[in-house]
């Protein structure tokens, strides 16, 4: 018998496209046959489209009438347990196929041959005379916010001749430059000399190489403490799967992040990894993508998605500050990064670390039930030592109108100015101000296409809309009643903060980090190593800064308002806060000067600060897991979330009616459902919002009753629907 692997010329061959047609189509092999997993390219329509050959055609189509496969392409095909990730992947998340290859493709030219090329990207001038033409490939260029693509790629994304991109790179609309070929990445040596460990680190070390030896799926919550040396130790994992001839990824929530790790990397092994990120251009994608296919680049670093890179051989997966909430994609195909690597790993016997100082607690109840292998770090590295945390009761503080900093944190600063040590004040609301209100008639500005109100950003000179990006001019009249000179800003931002800060610290070098006061992640990156070399006396961030930079000069962390995140009705409102403020606080006193952190709280005997000041994170994690438990949430029960949206209020409203109705296959699996209700954001971008939510026990086949569920449904119009399983989010 043939390999059931190879398809001979015209024999019947089913070919996944990433056209949303939600079935395979066949096609005949072409000449020379081709294996199974063979990226291709097929006739579609009066088209050419992307395809993978998935297996062996249905034939149910009129044999006379199917086309060939045009050509393969000169990439290594994709594997069985790709494809096998893939097909899990979108049966959890209730996803078209297409839209997960489309994820598993994201680099365009993959058949092209390798060569030297230009590649165009926005330039800085205008044209004086727009054309049509025009216009589309600066919208093609602005869409994909500072991607570069070759001129072939720009000219028919935009739909123009390539002499309308020449057009424009002459006149520095777009700017021309050379890329780089798509070589193999630099070898990695895992046997360079590493630092020596710490008698935890070590065992750590010896547990997770041990683990890797295996080639067998498992999953370890590596836990510890902010600069217990977390990364070193799964560096060593790493360096382990290296030397095995496997293939590593790590997983960063944040790209700003990615500058001092690379460094680290570098440092441990000779060269630089293959960095996978929004801001690679499509040839360097291109490039990444190619080579992880081939096996020519061992280490990719990257956001969340690189999780669907085409690995020849993964063996280890680390999930870097596993907790972050930039793991769960919240737009198109709504999927959970950390889940995922688990899926992937148990599917290759690739091993996966979650690491960090504050788990979630679907982690932490999985290390608790054994599912997951557990390592903890509980000291800080050296001299370091966890920072003291203590409350200031803003009841008992003297404070003037309009400001934020009380006298306590004023003098806890001013003590580290005249020690020449840096403060880090926190807040985690970005512009100058969250209202802006009319004090003759009471209104607040609000978005004209969403329920949100417009927040004042000084810096830009606008006032912003966070849910839909819209901005607009401060306006001198109240839009409502047209009152001049009566509109006043209400609460603080970090401009607001910032501003009051430069105030009473005039002496004071101070350093504002909030990510849109940066045109660039790589600006921001400049400004953050920067801050780090000592070069600020006081840094006023949001949530930016928690996330793991070291600022070895920082001894004093003051957290403007704590129980900002309290006030949600969100199910992981106190999960959330307490990891937040810890991992703040843990920015202090990263060398040898022990650190201070202060939490500025109306109410500091609630119970979740309590548990923050007393570090007490086993009692907090089972106060909030038997909580969870009584109320059959997650990740004690299933969740998912449903959006109905569309411009028709009523059509929205009464079809989410007739899904609660016909609630039957749900109630069958023991589920239930709440709502419609009205979004807590009930109108984003004109569309209105109304969500369901279905509760289900933690066993329930939940993904299969909801589609069957939603089948029935027809939606007219632009009514859509999105499914969100294991929500994290509910605005
Ligand atoms: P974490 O990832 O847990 O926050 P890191 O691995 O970043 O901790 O370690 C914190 C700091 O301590 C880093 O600057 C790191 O290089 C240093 N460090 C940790 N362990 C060691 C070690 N065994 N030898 C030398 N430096 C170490
Ligand atoms: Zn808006």
């Amino acid at each position: 018998m043939d390999d059931p692997g190879f398809f001979d010329e015209g024999a019947l061959v089913a070919v996944l496209t990433a056209q949303p047609l939600d079935r395979l189509l066949d096609y005949k092999a072409p000449e020379g046959g081709c294996f199974r997993g063979a990226f291709v390219e097929v006739p579609l329509g009066p088209r050419k489209v992307l395809g993978v050959v998935w297996g062996p055609g249905r034939g149910d189509y009129d044999r006379s009438k199917i086309r060939s496969v045009i050509r393969v392409l000169d990439v290594a095909p994709m594997r069985a347990e790709m494809q096998g990730f893939l097909t899990r992947a979108a049966d959890y998340t209730l996803t078209p196929m297409s839209a997960m290859l489309r994820l598993a493709t994201r680099a365009p030219g993959l058949g092209d041959p390798p060569s030297m090329r230009k590649i165009y990207r926005l330039g800085d001038k205008t044209p004086d005379r727009m054309t049509e033409a025009r216009t589309r490939v600066l919208e093609v260029l602005r869409d994909y916010g500072g991607l570069a693509f070759t001129l072939k790629e720009l000219a028919e994304m935009a739909g123009v001749t390539s002499s309308v991109v020449k057009g424009l790179a002459k006149l520095g609309a777009v700017r021309e430059e050379d890329s780089p070929r798509d070589l193999p990445f630099p070898h990695l040596d895992p046997d360079l000399p590493g630092k020596s460990l710490t008698e935890d680190q070590q065992a750590g070390a010896d547990a997770l190489r041990a683990a890797i030896r295996s080639e067998r799926y498992g999953t370890t919550l590596l836990k510890g403490v902010t600069g217990s040396g977390k990364t070193e130790v799964y560096l060593e994992a790493v360096a382990e799967t290296l030397r095995m001839g496997r293939q590593a990824l790590v997983l960063l929530p944040e790209i700003a992040l990615t500058a001092e790790f690379l460094t680290r990397v570098e440092a441990r092994f000779g060269a630089r990894p293959a960095e996978w990120h929004s801001g690679a251009t499509m040839t360097e994608r291109r490039r990444i993508w190619r080579m992880v296919g081939q096996g020519d680049a061992q280490l990719v670093v990257g956001a969340r998605s690189t999780l669907f890179l085409p690995f020849q051989n993964l063996g280890l997966i680390i999930v870097d500050e596993e907790h972050d909430t930039s793991y769960k994609q919240e737009d198109g195909v709504l999927y959970n990064a950390r889940d995922m690597a688990v899926l992937r790993a148990a599917i290759c016997g690739a091993r996966v670390v979650l690491a960090s100082a504050t788990p979630s607690l679907e982690s932490w109840a999985n290390a608790e039930a054994g599912k997951y292998d557990r390592l903890e770090l509980t000291a800080r590295f050296g001299a370091a030592v966890l920072p003291e945390m203590r409350a200031i009761d803003m009841r008992a503080e003297q404070m003037p109108a309009a400001s934020w900093i009380s006298p306590s944190l004023r003098r806890a600063v001013t003590d580290r100015l005249e020690k020449g040590e840096q403060s880090l004040l926190f807040i985690n609301r970005r512009g100058y101000a969250p209202v802006t209100l009319c004090r003759a008639c009471g209104q607040q500005i609000g978005c004209d296409h969403c329920d949100a109100r417009m927040v004042e950003h000084r810096f830009l000179k606008r006032l912003m809309c966070h849910q839909c990006g819209e901005t607009k001019p401060i306006p001198e009249t109240c839009p409502s009643c047209g009152a001049e000179g009566r509109l006043a800003p209400v609460g603080p931002g970090i401009e607001r903060l910032a501003e009051e800060a430069e105030a009473a610290f005039p002496e004071a070098k101070i350093a504002v980090l909030s990510s849109d006061m940066f045109g660039s992640a790589r600006a921001l990156k400049a400004k953050i190593e920067e801050i780090a070399e000592g070069d600020a006396d006081i840094v006023i961030g949001t949530q930016l800064v928690a996330k793991g930079h070291n600022f070895p000069n920082l001894t004093l962390v003051g957290v403007i308002d704590a129980d900002l995140g309290l006030q949600g009705s969100d199910l992981r409102a106190a999960e959330r806060t307490f990891q937040l403020m810890r991992q703040v606080a843990g920015r202090a006193g990263r060398a040898e000067r022990p650190g201070t952190a202060l939490l500025q709280s109306f109410q500091p005997e609630h119970p979740v600060i309590r548990a923050i000041l007393s570090g007490d994170e086993a009692g907090f994690w089972k106060a909030e897991a038997a909580e969870r438990q009584a109320a059959g949430v997650p990740p004690f029960g299933r969740m998912a979330g449903i959006i109905l949206s569309g411009s028709d209020a009523g059509q929205v409203f009464d079809t989410g009616n007739i899904l609660a109705r016909n609630d039957m296959v749900l109630r069958q699996i023991g589920a239930q459902v709440f709502g419609p209700a009205p979004a807590p954001i009930a109108r984003i971008r004109g569309r209105h919002r109304v969500r369901l939510l279905v509760k289900a026990p933690k066993g329930a086949a939940l993904q299969e009753a909801i589609s069957r569920w939603i089948a029935p449904l027809r939606l007219k119009g632009d009514l859509r629907l999105s499914v969100d399983i294991d929500p994290q989010s509910f605005y």
